[in-house]
């Protein structure tokens, strides 16, 4: 931290690489002197701290800061964001599909791709087939998911085209039994040459489909091949799939998901994966109710939150029921069910309770045990007794999370805020729980770990916000909060409301988000990021000891609020 009129500039170092095409400086100066930047004066807060969005050139861009007659040079070299199309008679560098080894079933649809100048002829060549390529006018790049958080409502412009072309077939049953190089033939302006593809193609037949079975704790399943692809429903330890096609490291299972091969061990001589359900059981348990699946084998399956409905489908499944055993209370209402297409089961619980208060699903041997917890009450009025919540104060040890103008990590702002409310909410009654309560680092498995083993009755991950590079730092603040599964929307909403109302605060909204700390389904967890530290205004509010009082307070009686609520 930067001791009291001391020039610090926080960010950027000098020799930031970035591929944005604007970056900000963000530090403190002698509040009594003017700030340069490039010979400028720049605007600061009553205790120094600055901040200033600049634009960016491609290459080196050299700048130059001055306080109290300091000066301070930094470099920031600003790299393309995407590789340039070449303009000779050249493939881009890694642009052959595939780049590793594929495996796709027989029949089905499998299209080339190779990045070249526009006005080339491009044919694939594979065994005795020719596929040729067409240029892809229409195919655009498009921006990374965090430039929703840049504050536009437009999707920033790509600075150039892909300079795509595609071409697709599909294979005959037999056609490729073994790996087999793609060669591409290129011909421009006059030139021609060939290249072989990285990856191997192979083409499945139905006999050789394998199955798998999770052997990780769990196993992440995607949309996609790589961990770009959105997450799915998990499946855990011991669910059986059949694979139907391979691309690298991954494995796409019959059911349409993907998932990494080290999660899961080969199962061998097994036929493909199906069971048939009869009977399904449902039991009040303390504090919630179970409902077990019996199956002839584990078998994917996938869940949806929607408003006072838990939904649950199994693949690879067929029904033969006849009867299910449901003690209705004043929680589940009724159980419905239905085969949705062959192989696909669909269970809709539907609920009285408006909230729900979160759910585990494991398997047991073949039994699928599905329990959602029931929405608990405070023992008493106006209290939190009996409410168990846990407190996650982001970061902590070598990961310091963002830094502020002068220095301040927030590891540090996130523990102050954490204790604070901790205190406010054991005044109020109810039992706390922290995932770090000093400065040690503890991995976000591990917090997710602690949320699962102590099942609290929400989970709130606090943090500080920063910016990405090309954000305005002046023009952006306020309190924001995250959730992930539906069940965590309104806890989310409830204190993003009440923070902003109470205390006069911007809101930077409410969003959905894959966050490690959103995603654990025995609780409704949520991440709140309480300002800005890279906003000058905003740190000074953050940083300011009775603010943070007033902050925890408020956010204590509004969870307090929502329980009686509920
Ligand atoms: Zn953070």
């Amino acid at each position: 931290m930067a001791s009291k009129n001391e020039f610090f500039l926080a960010y950027p170092p000098d020799g930031q690489e970035t591929t944005s095409s604007s970056i900000f400086f963000l530090g403190v100066a002698s509040s009594a002197d003017p700030i340069y930047l490039n010979d400028k004066s720049i605007n600061k807060t009553q205790q120094g701290y600055f901040a200033a969005k600049v634009p960016l050139i491609l290459g080196p861009n050299k700048f130059k800061l001055k306080n109290q007659g300091q000066e301070k040079l930094v470099t920031v070299m600003r790299n393309r964001d995407q590789p340039e199309i070449p303009k000779d008679a050249l493939f881009l560098v890694e642009s052959l599909f595939p780049q590793v080894n594929v495996e796709i079933p027989f029949n089905e649809l499998i299209c080339f791709k190779a990045i070249a100048p526009e006005g080339a002829t491009i044919v694939a060549k594979v065994n005795k087939k020719t596929i040729p390529l067409f240029w892809q006018a229409n195919i655009k790049p498009l921006a990374a998911n965090n430039s929703v958080l840049i504050d536009s409502s437009q999707p920033p412009a790509s600075d150039s085209m892909t300079g795509s072309y595609r071409g697709c077939t599909n294979f005959a049953e037999n056609e490729i039994t073994q790996p087999t190089e793609i060669t591409y033939e290129l011909t421009f302006q006059g030139k021609k040459i060939t290249q072989k593809s990285p990856g191997k193609l192979t083409i499945t037949n139905s006999k050789s489909l394998q199955v798998i079975e999770i052997s990780a704790d769990q196993g992440i399943t995607r949309t996609g091949p790589s961990t770009d692809y959105s997450r799915l429903t998990p499946l855990p330890k011991g669910t059986r799939a059949t694979v139907t096609a391979k691309q690298g490291d991954w494995l796409r299972l019959e059911y349409g998901a993907w998932l990494k091969k080290d999660e899961t061990k080969i199962i061998k001589n097994a036929t493909p994966v199906n069971s048939i359900i009869k009977g399904v059981y449902s039991n009040r348990i303390p504090g919630g109710t179970e409902i077990l699946f019996p199956l002839e084998t584990p078998v994917p399956f996938s869940v949806k939150e929607d408003d006072r409905k838990f939904i649950l489908t199994l693949y690879n499944t067929t029904a033969q029921t006849d009867i299910i055993r449901s003690d209705y209370d004043s929680f589940l209402k009724r159980i419905e069910w239905s085969q949705i297409s062959p192989g696909t089961i669909e269970y809709i619980f539907r609920l009285n309770s408006k909230e729900q208060a979160g759910y585990s699903l494991k398997y047991e041997g073949n039994n699928l045990l599905l329990s959602l917890r029931h929405p608990v009450e405070p023992e008493q009025p106006n209290t939190l007794k009996g409410i168990t919540i846990l407190l996650d104060p982001g970061h902590g040890g070598k990961d310091t999370g963002a830094t502020g103008p002068d220095g301040r990590h927030e590891k540090d702002l996130t523990l102050t805020i954490a204790n604070l409310l901790k205190q406010e909410l054991l005044d109020l009654g109810a039992i706390v729980q922290l995932t770090r309560s000093s400065d040690i680092y503890v991995s976000l498995e591990e917090r997710v770990k602690l949320i699962e083993q102590i099942q609290p009755n929400i989970s709130i991950s606090l943090h500080y916000n920063s910016l990405p590079d090309g954000g305005d730092p002046v023009k952006t603040m306020g309190v924001s909060s995250y959730w992930y599964h539906p069940q965590a929307e309104d806890l989310a909403s409830f204190l993003e409301n009440n923070i902003v109302r109470e205390l006069k605060r911007k809101s930077y909204g409410v969003y959905w988000d894959n966050l490690a700390l959103t995603r654990p389904t025995i609780a409704p967890s949520i991440l709140l990021e309480l300002g800005f530290l890279s906003n000058p205004e905003e740190f000074e509010w953050i940083t300011n000891q009775q603010e943070q009082r007033k902050l925890a307070r408020s956010i204590a009686h509004a969870i307090q609020d929502w329980f009686e609520q509920n």
